[in-house]
């Protein structure tokens, strides 16, 4: 444990979709102990959802291919003044990182969604890593920074 941590946790779960939305129960339930402004909550826990669903449906989503199904891991690190997060899944993995984060750039070819995940990851944490390859799966970490309590 680096020296100042001051808890974490981790937990994985089948890749299904109903997992999404207790993927962020449990990062809010940690989270309590942080007191963290209703903002800084929010915004953490819509970057959770937006990582763990691109890990369920892009990651284990694609048909026809070897990585239908699996499980997501999720680890979440509380410091002094900030919250550390990480995502992974052993899923397709991704081709472009770069272009995947792209604003507007989906991979999805029916055309439903908006190619917003990582965009919005970028925009409501502190700091975002992405790393990936093809048949390695994805791992997000991002960091928030909490405000003085
Ligand atoms: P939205 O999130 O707005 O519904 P989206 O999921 O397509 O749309 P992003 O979340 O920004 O957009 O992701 C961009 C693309 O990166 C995805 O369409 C997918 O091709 C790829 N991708 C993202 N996460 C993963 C992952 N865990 N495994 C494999 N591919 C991924
Ligand atoms: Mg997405």
């Amino acid at each position: 444990m680096s020296e100042n941590m001051k808890n974490s946790m981790s937990v994985s779960f089948d890749s299904r979709s109903g997992n999404e939305a207790l993927a962020r129960m449990v990062a809010s339930a940690f989270l309590v102990q942080a007191d963290p402004t209703l903002e800084e909550l929010e915004d953490i826990k819509t970057a959770i959802s937006e990582a763990v669903t691109n890990s369920i449906i892009h990651g284990y989503g694609v048909k026809d291919q070897e990585c239908g199904q699996g499980q997501v891991l999720m680890e979440l690190a509380l410091y002094e003044d900030c919250v550390t997060i990480r995502i992974r899944d052993e899923g397709c993995g991704i081709e472009d990182v770069p272009k995947a984060m792209e604003a507007f750039y989906s991979g999805d070819a029916s055309g439903e969604r908006s190619g917003m995940g990582f965009t919005l990851m970028q925009a409501f944490m502190s700091e975002l890593r992405v790393a990936s390859a093809p048949g390695e799966g994805t791992t997000v970490w991002m960091k928030k920074m909490l405000s003085e309590r």
